[in-house]
């Protein structure tokens, strides 16, 4: 067997022992004589692989009981709607700031539910930057001002957590978890699984209980926070398997140290990466520095006309998933926690082999 490096960004590399452990497990869990796939989600052992992982999911995050945990399904997409039906009310207005792709999709929905204030945008920049706090035009009767923390296609990440009045709602999808965050700053974080938590198929959402019950009468009951944390994530079936899957990575992390171990490790990754890019004359990456992503590290070739031959060299070389997003194009290499040291520097080695060959 060969496991190659994927820099995917997602669905994105999980921990190797993480899978092993599943492998192990797959067929007959903990004696029980059958697959945690094949079990009710209201048997003893569901139930308490839900519990087990909510519980190590607060200890790594230091979540506190003033917020509930939810293990949703509708991917972070689904929460662009869910958000303005939990919290608009009816005829509401919310602040969103627009960084990049995935701000944009947030914003396009929450048009469809009430009235969006673009706070800020660095759309200009072509969302090389993050718009300065003191920049932002804030609404004064927003329900909530929401945020994208790392856009994930463009490789622009927030260090500084916005200090507003609103209820602070931010999509974590690819950047929770890599770092240690204070979760009382904020109101609602949400996040697709398959970045850093685990498969595809799972939504996590951390919500400060007082903002539950807010919704207006048209909301869902399938995108209903309160439903859904009145029913300990099982108003109808979630994905089982996806949950205990996410509860083994959270075990993960804990046993290597927590998030402050992994932001050494991630920081010393991304480092190495853009100091690379940024002493080589062949690649580029266009961020402004202080906002550069330690998570999705987009770069570009000196040309273009390169970029197939790279990508093929590349996959010859188990070094897997380094396409752009096909909105900008160039490279990415997603860094998450499971990506390993190693295939940081396998991927500086093909970097400076194919240089030296096509440079
Ligand atoms: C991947 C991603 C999404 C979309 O997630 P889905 O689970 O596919 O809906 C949204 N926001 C960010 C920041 C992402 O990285």
């Amino acid at each position: 067997m060969t496991r190659c490096y994927n820099f995917c960004a997602g669905p994105a590399a999980l921990p190797e022992s993480v899978l092993e452990q599943a492998r192990d497990e797959m067929i007959d869990w903990h004696g029980k004589g059958l697959s945690v796939m094949e079990m009710s989600h209201r048997s003893p052992e569901v139930v308490g692989i839900f519990e087990t992982a909510e519980a190590t999911l607060r200890e790594l995050l230091g979540i506190s009981d003033d917020y509930a945990v939810l293990f949703l399904q509708g991917g972070a997409s689904t929460q662009f709607s869910a958000v303005p039906l939990n919290l608009l009310g009816e005829g509401g207005s919310a602040d969103y700031v627009n960084t990049g792709q995935w701000s944009k999709k947030a914003i396009a929905e929450g048009k469809r539910f009430g009235k969006v204030n673009v706070a800020a945008s660095s759309e200009d920049t072509n969302f090389s930057t993050i718009p300065p706090q003191d920049t932002w035009q804030l609404g004064s009767d927003a329900a909530y001002l929401h945020y994208t923390p790392n856009e994930t296609i463009g490789g622009v990440e927030y260090f500084w957590t916005p200090e507003v009045s609103a209820p602070l709602v931010a999509d974590m999808s690819s950047t929770i978890l890599s770092r240690p965050l204070d979760v009382s700053k904020f109101g609602v974080i949400y996040a697709g699984a398959q970045k850093n938590i685990g498969p595809a198929g799972l939504t996590l959402v951390i919500v400060r209980r007082d903002l539950l019950g807010r919704t207006s009468g048209s909301c869902p009951a399938m995108l209903d926070w309160k439903i859904a944390a009145d029913n300990e994530s099982m108003y109808n079936t979630p994905p089982t398997y996806a949950v205990y899957l996410a509860g083994l990575v959270f075990e993960w992390l804990k046993a290597r140290g927590g998030l402050a171990a992994m932001e050494t490790v991630n920081r010393r990754k991304a480092e190495k990466l853009y100091g690379y890019i940024d002493a080589s004359g062949f690649y580029a990456n266009p961020v402004e520095v202080p906002s550069r992503s330690l998570m999705n590290v987009p770069f570009t070739l000196a040309d273009e006309a390169l970029d197939k031959a790279f990508l093929a060299g590349a996959d010859e070389a188990g070094l897997l998933n380094l396409k752009g997003h096909r909105s900008v194009g160039g490279m990415r290499a997603s860094l998450y926690n499971a990506v390993p040291e190693a295939a940081v520097d396998a991927l500086i080695d093909y970097m400076r082999d194919f240089e030296a060959r096509n440079g």
